[in-house]
């Protein structure tokens, strides 16, 4: 993709805390990368993006997004190939998505190539934090906040438009027990499901630490208004395998329109699997669960790219899922992994 070289303000980190970071024992989230990206919105329009030291940033108190909740998040991973080259996966769906998410809570839209011109040199810079090997990514997280002072309900004329990145492993690794909604919901129709928007998230928390206190991972998320139809599982979209068709629901207002999601539905279709992107209910799902015919569940999502789930509960039953020789889950998340990592032709031009 070519985009326009824009001037960068680049100001580098005089050490490295590289040397700090136990990549044996990695904490998700726990160390970011040397630098960041800061670019400012002021005036009606984006300031020079800034990439300097990772550090504090200073906001007032009645700071807009503290208050209102503007604030958006993308979150995507690069990966580093045997030869020491690194690739991002389909940067421009997080690009884009990001800019669906602000459009939805009334900010700015950010240009594109501020994005990749920012994102390339951060890489360049913080490249060593990188590590190549199965499972190790550098997890990217580019985030707007709302930053005009005032606690007057409406929406911000300042923003900060940020990059931070920390490393990662696979995690979500063991098959994970999950229940489903039905008293709460993580959207509804004309709401902001399809945004990544920061309330979603923290919106969530609570019906899942209940699911977690009874001993369940993960809220398979059902449409607001009936609690009948199956949407999405924890900050993931999920996936059924019925006896050998796999089935998604339809992006909608209420559901993110994942990366991982349509990058899977694109491998199986082009590997002759048949997939059904369709609404699918509670009960064709406990039925399947009943007669055999349920052979899978999983999640789909950058951070995981796949969660193979192995029982769902509803209405106080428990349903295990069979242990399943090749399965799709299985099959599918190395089959996106081997173009992830470069081990494999890149037949869609998902890698950058
Ligand atoms: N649904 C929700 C609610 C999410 O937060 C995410 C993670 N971004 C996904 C689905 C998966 O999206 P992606 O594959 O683009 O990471």
């Amino acid at each position: 993709m070519q985009t326009k070289k824009i001037p960068l303000d680049i100001t580098k980190a005089t050490t490295s805390r590289l040397a700090e970071v136990d990549f044996d024992n990695l904490v998700f989230g726990k160390y970011y990368t040397d630098h960041m990206m800061v670019c400012d919105y002021e005036n009606g329009k984006w300031n020079t993006p800034k990439i300097m030291p990772y550090g504090p940033l200073s906001v007032e108190p009645s700071c807009k997004a503290f208050h209102y909740g503007q604030a958006i998040f993308e979150g995507m991973k690069a990966f580093k190939d045997e030869n020491g080259k690194v690739w991002l996966f389909r940067p421009e769906e997080n690009f884009n998505r990001a800019n669906i998410s602000c459009k939805r809570m009334a900010m700015p839209e950010f240009p594109k190539e501020y994005f990749f011109e920012a994102l390339e040199t951060l890489l360049k810079l913080d490249e060593a934090w990188i590590k190549a090997g199965d499972g190790n990514s550098l997890y990217i997280r580019p985030f707007v906040i709302a930053t005009e002072n005032g606690v007057s309900a409406s929406p911000s004329s300042a923003y900060k438009f940020m990059i931070i990145c920390c490393p990662a492993k696979a995690y979500y690794s063991s098959p994970v027990k999950v229940t489903i909604a039905q008293k709460y919901s993580r959207s509804a129709d004309g709401g902001v499901g399809y945004a990544k928007a920061a309330g979603n998230y923290g919106a969530s928390f609570y019906p899942t630490n209940l699911a977690k206190e009874k001993g369940y991972q993960q809220v398979i998320w059902t449409d607001a208004s009936t609690h009948q139809y199956l949407e999405e599982a924890g900050t993931m979209n999920v996936f059924f395998r019925i006896n050998n068709t796999l089935i998604t629901a339809p992006t909608s207002d209420r559901i993110l329109d994942g990366i991982t999601r349509k990058s899977l539905i694109k491998l199986a279709q082009d590997q002759g699997l048949q997939v059904e992107i369709r609404r699918i209910t509670v009960s064709e799902l406990v039925d399947a669960a009943k007669n055999g015919s349920l052979k899978e569940m999983f999640g789909a999502g950058t951070a995981a790219t796949i969660a193979p789930i192995e029982g769902f509960e509803y209405n106080g039953d428990y349903y295990e899922l069979p242990e399943v020789k090749d399965a799709y889950s299985q099959y599918l998340k190395k089959s996106l992994q081997d173009i992830q990592y470069n081990r494999a032709e890149d037949k869609f031009g998902w890698r950058y």
